[in-house]
């Protein structure tokens, strides 16, 4: 990470430079932000700046030894901890085995939050830095380093130590080792202890700004400068949720052009198209299966409200709206239950295990015949 590539924060990479250039840097700080908001890219360009072996002016130079591995995230004097799942069988007590799958998230998205990194971790289990885990932060403290240099522990999230974890770095934030520098990477001091606050120099990152947010996707992502706004303007000033918002986006505009296609084929049963998004929805993988399915749910009960309950209260966009004017003629009230039940069933087995494929082209026929029966009600 450079300080180039960390979004806004122009005033605190200043200042952490002049600190670094006047020699006044504390052994332990605290880079304290809201989440996405960019704390740790600037924890990571910050300690970068200080490896550095030629560092310019206002960032690290990018082409030394150095620079080399923390462009990898492996530089030896760089050290990390983090929350990680606890247990038994594999037996899994610190974050070893989790090193090089954590540098390589972080270099993926330096924005990382925590729930992201727990649902990759481990499904979404709550995650937690161990004692055990602590003692592992002393021994590599204790080490020499390996440059000669300074060494750095980062530790992300430390509202994940617990007790005993906090007790054991007690110590070493106190009366720290030779030329070792202690980063603590926080969204809140909530649940920190005390003694450990009073211990370390706070970095106060603020959240960033609407414009820096919409900057930063356009620039990194791509995404339309139009968009970019509307994304900026609903992330209370994380990029990652700006990020997470696009990714919602994107995920429901699949989902809706798959519903789409599906209702009109089966409307007009054409099976060759059936079997074709038979084939797309089997690819989804069972969480999409079901997210599309909900989707559908949640789409013909929102269809029948965006016609007949006042459009300006639907929760649709639209595309979806322009759809549901055409659809919602052939839902009525009492008839929804049954399409509820073809779907509902749908979700079940294929929280079962079922075949993706049989169970798309089961639901299609239900959907045809519940089509025919409509068409034959309009035309009467
Ligand atoms: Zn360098």
């Amino acid at each position: 990470m450079k300080f180039n590539s960390v979004i806004g924060l122009g005033p605190k990479k200043k200042q952490l430079i002049k600190t670094v250039n006047d020699g006044h840097v504390s052994h332990a700080l605290m880079f304290h932000g809201p989440e996405g908001g960019g704390n740790f890219p600037l924890a990571l360009a910050f300690a970068s700046y200080i490896l550095c072996e030629n560092p310019g002016e206002d960032d690290r130079c990018g082409q030394c030894p150095a620079c080399k591995q923390l462009d990898k995230l492996s530089h030896p004097d760089l050290h990390f901890s983090f929350p990680f799942v606890k247990s038994s069988s594999p037996k899994i007590e610190t974050t070893e085995r989790h090193q090089r799958e954590f540098a390589e998230t972080v270099l993926k998205n330096p924005y990382l939050t925590l729930a992201e990194w727990e649902l990759q971790l481990a499904g979404g289990k709550k995650s937690i830095i161990t004692a055990e885990e602590a003692n592992n932060i002393v021994k590599a403290l204790s080490l020499k380093s390996f440059s000669r240099g300074y060494k750095f522990m980062v530790i992300w999230m430390p509202e994940k130590l617990n007790i005993a974890a906090s007790n054991k770095l007690l110590k070493t934030l106190e009366e720290p080792t030779d030329r070792t520098i202690i980063i603590l990477v926080c969204n809140s001091t909530e649940g920190l202890l005390p003694t450990i606050l009073s211990r370390v120099q706070e970095v106060r990152c603020d959240a960033l700004s609407e414009g820096e947010i919409a900057e930063a996707l356009t620039v990194r992502d791509g995404v339309a400068w139009n968009d970019a706004e509307s994304y900026a303007a609903r992330a209370e000033g994380s990029y990652s949720k700006a990020r997470r918002l696009m990714g919602e986006d994107e995920q429901r505009s699949a989902n809706l052009e798959m519903f789409v296609g599906w209702m009109r084929h089966c409307f007009k049963v054409s099976f060759t198209e059936i079997f074709k998004l038979a084939d797309a929805f089997a690819k989804l993988g069972k969480d999409g299966q079901q997210q599309f399915i909900d989707y559908a749910l949640e789409y013909i009960h929102g269809s029948v409200l965006h016609e007949f309950a006042g459009r300006e209260n639907a929760l649709f966009d639209a595309k979806e709206a322009a759809f549901a004017a055409k659809f919602a003629p052939y839902i009525t009230a009492g008839e929804i239950g049954r399409l509820h039940d073809v779907l509902s069933e749908g979700h079940y087995l294929v929280e079962r295990n079922a075949n993706a494929n049989l169970l798309f082209t089961h639901m299609s026929l239900e959907l045809i015949r519940y089509f025919a029966a409509r068409k034959a009600g309009h035309n009467a």
